[in-house]
């Protein structure tokens, strides 16, 4: 390669260092008469001689076998049109590029090589740690004994990561089999033979209408006035509903926010239930995200909690800190309908 270089730093120093303008004129010198007979003529017959002895000396020292330098030289001597010898003479030599393109194109060929094999070597390595992966799957999802319902309706997922798949949905109250598998905050299920992941902290060892909450929703909401009809006052009758199943449901509730100039209170879409009682206050939530697709709700809060519909299969989600009690509902559960 270093060898290589030379010789083509030898004809370059060669092709620049030749002037064909001087070479041109001189052959015209040679010839006989210019054009332009006269100073420039006869100056330029003897400087003819000099660069012939020149040329060829030049080309016996560089001249190593390589074939560039002798085409140089030959293409920088060879008679040519006045106008084209000058490029002529800067032309690259020919043989000398075919050699460079294909020691390139070959190098380039290895270097493809070696990269596609480090490639498979790679498919072939994350093949086998995926195989290891769905084996360690399998076992655990035909293993899978233990029975758990749900609390919710819960999103199911395809895995437990962040790039999983939402692949189906879970009834509130189903009974599921858990393979006892946990990862990111997701519990691993085996349905139908498959690994299924739902969010952690939604199931539960006894059958939900064991508690107070879904036996009111199994029975059916109260669409009945409440003894306050005052509450009422703005309310759409969306709102007027979720109103009257609660108070229905939860009669130890004595007061209420209805409409109000701010938040979701301006539109009369929301309900604020007042209890600081966290047992309770949790029941009235649960009881609410139970009837949510009947009550058509929005959102319901609770202690800096959130739980909607459309995110159903998230649960409760943390809220930011507003900085109050109530601006936090602590003292109330906050409810608005779509
Ligand atoms: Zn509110």
């Amino acid at each position: 390669m270093a060898d290589h270089r030379h010789k083509r730093d030898t004809t370059a120093r060669l092709r620049t260092t030749v002037p064909t303008a001087l070479l041109r004129t001189a052959r015209e010198g040679v010839r006989g008469p210019s054009a332009q007979p006269g100073r420039t003529a006869r100056v330029a017959a003897p400087v003819a001689l000099g660069l012939t002895v020149g040329a060829v000396g030049l080309g016996v020292v560089v001249s190593d076998g390589s074939p560039d330098v002798g085409a140089s030289v030959a293409d920088a001597a060879a008679p040519a049109s006045p106008s084209g010898s000058a490029s002529a003479a800067r032309r690259p030599a020919p043989l000398s590029r075919d050699a460079d393109r294909s020691e390139a194109v070959s190098s380039a060929a290895q270097r493809q090589a070696a990269q596609r094999a480090a490639q498979q070597a790679a498919r072939r390595a994350a093949a086998k740690v995926a195989e290891a992966k769905a084996a360690r799957t399998r076992a655990a999802v035909a293993a899978a004994d233990t029975h758990r319902w749900t609390t919710t309706a819960l999103n199911l997922w395809d895995g437990s990561g962040q790039d999983a798949r939402k692949v189906g949905l879970l009834d509130p109250g189903a009974k599921v089999l858990v393979t006892g598998r946990r990862a990111n905050d997701r519990v691993e299920l085996a349905i139908k033979g498959r690994s299924r992941w739902v969010t952690a902290g939604y199931l539960t060892a006894t059958k939900p209408l064991a508690t107070p909450t879904a036996r009111a929703a199994a029975g059916g909401l109260s669409s009945a006035p409440c003894p306050n009809g005052s509450v009422e006052n703005g309310l759409t009758p969306g709102a007027v509903a979720v109103y009257r199943a609660v108070c229905h449901a939860f009669p130890q509730i004595t007061s209420y926010g209805g409409y109000d100039a701010h938040g979701e209170h301006a539109s009369g879409r929301a309900l604020d239930i007042m209890t600081s009682d966290v047992a309770l206050g949790t029941q009235i939530a649960e009881f609410l995200r139970a009837n949510a697709a009947r009550l058509g709700l929005f959102d319901v809060i609770w202690r800096q909690r959130i739980w909607t519909p459309e995110r159903a299969g998230e649960g409760w989600r943390t809220m930011e800190d507003r900085g109050s009690a109530t601006a936090n509902h602590f003292d109330h559960v906050h409810v608005s309908v779509r």
